[in-house]
Order: structure tokens, then sequence, then C-alpha cells
């Protein structure tokens, strides 16, 4: 088995496990990008060599329909070509959620299979059963995947939540069940292994939420993950036990909700639910405007919103907008900014920080624990975390008692190997990123990512040098345009040191014989870049363009 992503790092989860040369994929996840890759518009597990074995898959899993497990498959099955994709299983919310997704990449006709849980299938040498979890989803699945060696289980995001929303609580006599037959290698979730305890209850946050909005004198807008779709009932829920209306703004928050009813996942009284463009038809106290933008995204609707940019919702003071949601690391800044835009106008805001009304959707330490116990397993391989909580994680695996020699902390392109000796790492494989820029997907040297950092940062040079076709000798002053480059005072000096410089370096070349424009180009670019390193202590982008006449 070897993961592609999602150890050592929070996101793009992904993992070939492989029999008899038959490959088998759980989940295929994508992360979002930090601050410094400038362009990026998403990050994905480098999954070339999948794509080059695309003949030798024999399925591909869905845990559940979080955009860190399911987010790359439409960029996978679009290298691998919708007609020689291999199925995709997974439970039915997951499903539809991911028929959504490749609906929008025009990839219709690839194998989407809905599984009930303990449904089992084969797969080549693998037998494939889906155990049912809670999470911060509904329709969240553990895969156990039986081969002649054993059992191997991947929990997928879990916590053990005993009261969900649904009703519907983690399979534990299942996994107990696993647990007696034997599990030979258990990947579990690590998000939350630095939390001590067990985590509370999504059934928690409903009371908590019905508090804030009975406070609130105006309207309330509470923005949460739109796939959290317990989330959005217990808002609903609050909504209707006050007399408030529902709006839902932002496309994901209206696409989910409408897939979560489809599926049942959610219930709305009727008449509960009006249309953005009637906000303005009920009075503040009695509307509820549920939206997208819990992490300060860029487009998102909360974000127009505080930035007054949005067409139907413009906010006033007396409106008390609540954050039913954590940011996830990284997006502190974003989150923050929004807030601050949100104070500007005159807006209450309310976070975790004021009030219990948000649960994490991954179990905490003790939760963990009772997984490693349910399930004892003889290897260990933390998922779904950076190193530190995958250290954690390992040691709250020794602390029930599995050998420290059993357990692996591995990181992505680790190779874990299991046969009838036991288990031991083998050669790694290489595990980079993709990542996709617009709707083209790029590897990691990804020279348009090293030129807008380049940029950014430092600039631009751009020199044109026009050499005789008969003897490569200048004919004619070269030009140099320059933008962005800091500190860059003397630019007269500097500009005649340019000139000179090229006209030199020209005739030199000319003398040695060099002729093609190409060479003379990557020539320029290196006496050039050594000049505006030394006077300027910057490296902009140095672009000469050399034109024969
Ligand atoms: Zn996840
Ligand atoms: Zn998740």
């Amino acid at each position: 088995m070897r993961p592609l992503g999602g150890l050592g790092e929070i996101g793009k989860n992904m993992t070939m496990f492989e029999c008899d040369g038959r490959i088998v994929v759980v989940d295929v996840g994508l992360r979002f990008p930090t601050p410094e890759m400038i362009g990026i518009d998403l990050v994905l597990p480098d999954f070339t060599s999948l794509v080059e074995r695309a003949a030798d898959i024999e399925a591909i899993v869905i845990t559940h329909g979080h955009e860190d497990h399911l987010g790359a498959l439409p960029w996978l099955l679009r290298e691998i070509g919708a007609r020689d994709a291999p199925p995709v299983y997974g439970g039915p919310l997951t499903m539809a959620m991911a028929r959504a997704k490749l609906e929008e990449h025009k990839l219709r006709d690839v194998e989407l299979i809905d599984l009930a849980d303990g449904d089992e299938v084969d797969l080549g040498p693998f037998e494939l059963e889906l155990i049912h979890m809670t999470h911060s989803i509904p329709d969240a699945s553990a895969v156990a995947l039986r081969s002649e060696l054993g059992t191997i289980l991947v929990t997928g995001d879990y916590k053990f939540d005993q009261t969900p929303v649904d009703g519907e609580a983690a399979d534990l006599s299942r996994l107990a069940a696993l647990g007696a037959e034997g599990i030979l290698l258990l990947c579990g979730d690590s998000t939350n292994a630095d939390r001590l305890g067990f985590s509370p209850s999504e059934s928690v946050v409903g009371p908590h939420l019905e508090e804030v909005f009975s406070r609130a004198e105006g309207r309330v807008i509470v923005t949460s993950f739109a796939s959290n779709i317990h989330r959005v009932q217990q808002v609903i829920d609050a909504a209707a036990a006050l007399g408030r209306k529902v709006a839902l703004v932002g496309r994901s928050m209206r696409k989910n909700v409408a897939i979560g009813g489809q599926l049942g996942h959610i219930e709305v009284p009727d008449g509960l639910i009006v249309g953005p463009r009637e906000i303005d038809d009920f009075p503040d106290h009695r509307m509820v405007i549920v939206s997208t933008g819990s992490q300060g995204e860029p487009l998102s609707a909360l974000r127009r919103m505080a930035y007054r940019d949005h067409p139907q919702v413009k906010l006033h003071d007396g409106d008390t907008v609540v954050f039913s949601a954590t940011p996830i690391p990284g997006n502190e800044r974003a989150v923050g900014e929004t807030i601050d835009r949100l104070y500007h106008i005159g807006c209450q805001v309310i976070t975790t920080a004021d009030a219990p009304i948000h649960a994490s959707g991954h179990g905490y330490a003790e939760e963990i624990k009772l997984m490693l116990n349910l399930t004892k397993p003889r290897y260990v391989m933390p998922f779904h975390g950076d190193y530190r909580r995958i250290r954690l994680h390992a040691a709250l695996a020794e602390a029930v008692g599995v050998d420290p020699e059993r357990i692996f902390c591995a990181e992505n392109g680790d190779v874990l190997e299991l046969d009838a000796r036991g288990a031991r790492f083998g050669v790694p494989q290489p595990a980079g990123m993709l990542f996709v820029d617009g709707v083209d997907i790029g590897d990691v040297a990804d020279a348009a990512l090293r030129d807008r950092r380049m940029l950014s940062a430092d600039g631009i040079f751009i020199v044109v040098a026009t050499i005789s076709e008969q003897d490569g000798k200048s004919v004619a002053d070269p030009e140099v345009i320059f933008r962005g480059v800091p500190f860059l005072d003397e630019a007269g000096q500097l500009r005649e040191e340019i000139q000179d410089l090229v006209e030199t370096s020209l005739e030199s070349a000319a003398k040695d014989g060099v002729r093609e424009p190409s060479d003379l180009q990557q020539l320029l670019h290196d006496h050039l870049a050594a000049l505006i390193w030394e006077r300027l202590k910057h490296r902009p982008m140095v672009l000469p363009v050399v034109l024969e006449v």
C-alpha cells in the first residue's frame, strides 16, 4: 500500500492498495493552495503514476463527500479518460456529490456505484465493505478491504458521536466484529489526535444556536460548511422554533441542501425556506440567512456581503453574523479579515469563542483509542494529519498496547509491504503535488508558479536587442523595459549599464561565432541577471528578446 496524499499535511487524502498487480484507490482528495501559491486554484496529489497504470485499477472508493477526499476525482478521471475510468464506489450521498462534480467536468460516462453499509463487493483480489461512521457530513464510511492476507481498515474521517442529529451512530458492533475476525492494518484519522477526551456531539450545537438566535434583535446570518448538512438542519430547526424564515445563500449551500433533501438527510418544514430575492420582504427579526464563506473564501457569499458586494444581501447594523465553524489551518487570516469588515459595517459577530456553536467532525484522543481497542489491529498507520498529529496518534496506539514496532509513521510516497512474514517499509516512490491553474494541470516544478512568485516579489526586466542577420552585431540601441522592480531609484544609470552590457555581450558572442537567437538570449539572460543582482540585490525576471534584421 502507498499513501499519495494526506500524510504530513491536512488535505488531499489519497491511498493506493495493490495486490497481485491489481489496485484499489481509496479517496481522491484535494487541498486548497497556500498564499505563496500565487495564481494556483487547487492542489492535487501527484497521481501521474496511477494514470500510467489506469488499466490495473480495479476500483476507486470514496469514504465521504468532503473536498479533501473527493475533490480531485474529476481531475484524475479526466487524465485517465472517462472511457477507461474504473468504477467508483461510495455511499449514496457521496456518489451524488461525485456525480454533480463529474457533471461540471462533463465526465458523464463514469460508472458511479452506490453502496449500502454492509454490502460486499468483489474487487479482484480484494473484497470491499463500507462501515457507517459519524462525521461532519452524512453518509461517511470506513472502508474494509479484505484480501488473502487479511483485512485492511481505512477509517476515513470519523468521530464517535453517540447522539448524531440523524440518530445513525457509527456501527461500533461491526467494527468490533471485524476486530474479532482480525484486522491486519488500521489506517486511522489523526486530525484531532492532539485534543484530549471525547469530542462533543453535533447535537449539542442546536440548542446553542437557538439561544444565539433568540437574543438577536435583527437578522441572523449563519455561516458554516455547505456540506455539513446536519448543521444546516439544526439552523433550520432553530429558525423554525423561533418563527424565523430561512434563506440559503451561496451556490454550494443551495446545491447541498437540495441533494441532502432528495436523499432524506435534511427535512425542511413547508414554506420555511424563502428565496434570496425575498429576504427584504420579511422583517429583520423574522429572518435567518444561511451562507457559505465560513473560511473567508474570496468569492464566497459571506465574503461578498462583508465587502458590500453581494447582489441580494446588503448587511447593516443590527445584523448578527454567526460563524458556526472554525477556520481550517491556513484560513485564519482570511476569516479575520472578513470578521473585521463585518464589524466595520456594524454587525454583531459571534464565533466559537463566544458560544459552543460548532462541533468538530473528527474524534479526539479517546475516540482514537476506542477505534484501536475495537479493531485490535496487528499494524497501525496513522492517516490524515501533519507529522505532529501522526506522531501523537502513534503515541495513543502505544498507550493502548500496540507494539511500537508495529506502528508505521509514514509520509506521502512511502510504501508499506505486507506479506505472510509481516509488514515493512519498501522503496519510497516520488509523491508530489499537481497544481490546477484554471483548467490546466501542471506538475510540481511548474514554471508558471515560480515565475509568478518572482514577478510578484521582484518585478520584470525586458531587454530587446536587435542584431544584424549577416554578422550578429547589434544594430540599434537595446531597449530596456521594467515593471514592478523594487528599489530602482537609479533607473537611468542602470538602464545605461544594461545597454552597455548587451552591446559588449553581443560583440563577444559574435566573435565566438554564437549566432542562434535562443543561445544569445540565454547568454544575455545570464549576464544581465548577474548585473542586476549586483546592483539591486534582487532577482527580477529577466527576459531578453533578440531580433534579427
Ligand atoms: Zn478529511
Ligand atoms: Zn471529512
